[in-house]
């Protein structure tokens, strides 16, 4: 299942490796460090120098979309004011930033993985 390996951030060829390496998820903040290599399959992750610079743009679609999705539920649902919502969107982007981070990297492996 592609859809599941993305978000478990498994690598694409053999959908069973880590791309990123573990850690613990709640308290530390730093960058996720990624594994150059598949540690199951020795499959690839950076194409060449600079590959990853494309997933930004898939991180800042996300991040739009999280934002969006919120001030839908948040303004026209819960009806809360254009303030409380900015605070809560601006919170939300920090918290899922390293989500976002993973999923956008991980997504942007998936886009231009070819089946060897
Ligand atoms: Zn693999």
């Amino acid at each position: 299942m592609k859809i599941l390996s993305v978000f478990k951030n498994r690598c694409p060829n053999c959908e069973k490796g880590r791309i990123f390496q573990k850690e613990s998820e709640f308290v530390n903040i730093s960058i996720p460090k990624m594994n150059n290599t598949c540690p199951s399959c020795k499959f690839k992750f950076m194409k060449e120098t600079g590959f990853f610079y494309g997933a930004m743009y898939v991180s800042y679609a996300l991040t739009v979309a999280e934002g969006f999705i919120w001030f839908i539920l948040g303004y026209f649902i819960l009806g809360l004011s254009l303030m409380t919502n900015f605070l809560i969107i601006t919170s939300l982007a920090f918290l899922l930033s390293k989500f976002n981070f993973k999923i956008s990297r991980t997504i942007w492996i998936y886009i231009f993985y070819k089946q060897p």
